[in-house]
């Protein structure tokens, strides 16, 4: 069976963490974590750019990316 880790600490979570209501995170942090990445990701989006900014965002590796979850 496959080791579940969190997504955020990558810290192997034990066989009952389905049933825990932090679920899929080791703990209500690592999911705080998330939320503030999602946050972020949407005033990203709703912020108006100009040129200066997206130079800066292109040279900065995104936080979050999908890498996350590729093992
Ligand atoms: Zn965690």
């Amino acid at each position: 069976m496959r080791q579940i880790t969190c997504p955020i600490c990558r810290q192997a979570l034990p066989a009952t963490a389905s049933e825990s209501a932090t679920f899929p995170f080791c703990s209500e942090r690592c999911r705080d974590v998330d939320l503030l990445r999602w946050c972020k990701g949407s005033y990203a989006i709703v912020e108006p750019l100009d040129p200066e900014q997206v130079e800066v965002m292109q040279d900065t590796p995104q936080p979050g990316s999908l890498d996350d979850y590729d093992e």
